[in-house]
């Protein structure tokens, strides 16, 4: 089963791709995962990307799409994967397309999980991570995920870890619109992106206005 998974950042794309990995039981590859596991292991690929990330770019294409389409190679993607964050552009869409295309490989669903710029920009500035999980969804301003509190402060509503954190990225509104920039752009960004998909396949499109679990009984209706 191979999947793509669209959505602006503060969508809910990545709790939501975590319900779709689950289902379908294939590896969920986030990019920017990778870029933040790479920059707190300093590794080489982190120290390039983490200049692109703080300034809210991009990191480009020539470090991502090798990255990616060697990460689809590795054995634990045998019976497919989830790709969550890439491709980002119309430039990496077509390189996935291509490089698909060579090795014969289908895609199985595309989904994009849809919502405006303005709500998105609020749920990206209430995200709070747990120290404990960073999949334990914590959003000081989505009611149905909003941390719980303790002694006046909030800790995380899963597991009660008292850390919760931000990302850095997450609390800069200008590296926020510049994110929103890339992902609205329909000439070259990711909507350009999607809709590159959409000329070519069917997308499964989902509206992510409601809470958390509406979206993914929608989303699950979708690809039963
Ligand atoms: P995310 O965790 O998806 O919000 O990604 C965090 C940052 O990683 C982004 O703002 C970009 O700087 C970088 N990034 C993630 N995915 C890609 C991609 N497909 N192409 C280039 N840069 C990316």
């Amino acid at each position: 089963m191979n999947i793509l998974i669209f959505g602006p950042n503060g969508s809910g794309k990545g709790t939501q791709g975590a319900i779709v990995q689950k289902k379908f039981n294939v590896p969920h590859i986030e990019t920017g995962v990778i870029f933040r596991e790479n920059i707190s292991k300093g590794t080489d690929l982190g120290k390039k990307a983490k200049t692109f990330i703080d300034a809210g770019e991009l990191v480009p294409d020539d470090i991502t799409v090798p990255m990616i389409l060697n990460r689809i190679k590795e054995s634990d993607c045998a019976k497919g994967w989830l790709l969550d964050g890439f491709p980002r552009n119309l430039a990496q869409a077509e390189a996935l397309w291509n490089a698909l295309a060579a090795a014969n490989i289908n895609l199985d669903y595309v989904i994009e999980i849809v919502l405006d710029r303005e709500t998105s920009k609020k749920r990206i500035m209430g995200r709070r991570l747990c120290a404990t999980d960073n999949n334990h969804p914590n959003n000081i301003y989505i009611d149905a995920i909003k941390p719980a509190e303790k002694d006046g402060k909030f800790v995380c509503r899963v597991c009660g870890d008292e850390k919760l954190t931000t990302r850095a990225d997450d609390q800069d509104e200008g590296a926020i619109d510049k994110r929103h920039g890339i992902y609205y752009d329909t000439t070259t960004g990711t909507l350009a992106a999607v809709n590159f998909f959409k000329e070519r396949v069917k997308v499964l499109e989902v509206d992510g206005l409601p809470g958390v679990k509406e979206v993914s009984d929608s989303l699950s209706k979708m690809l039963s």
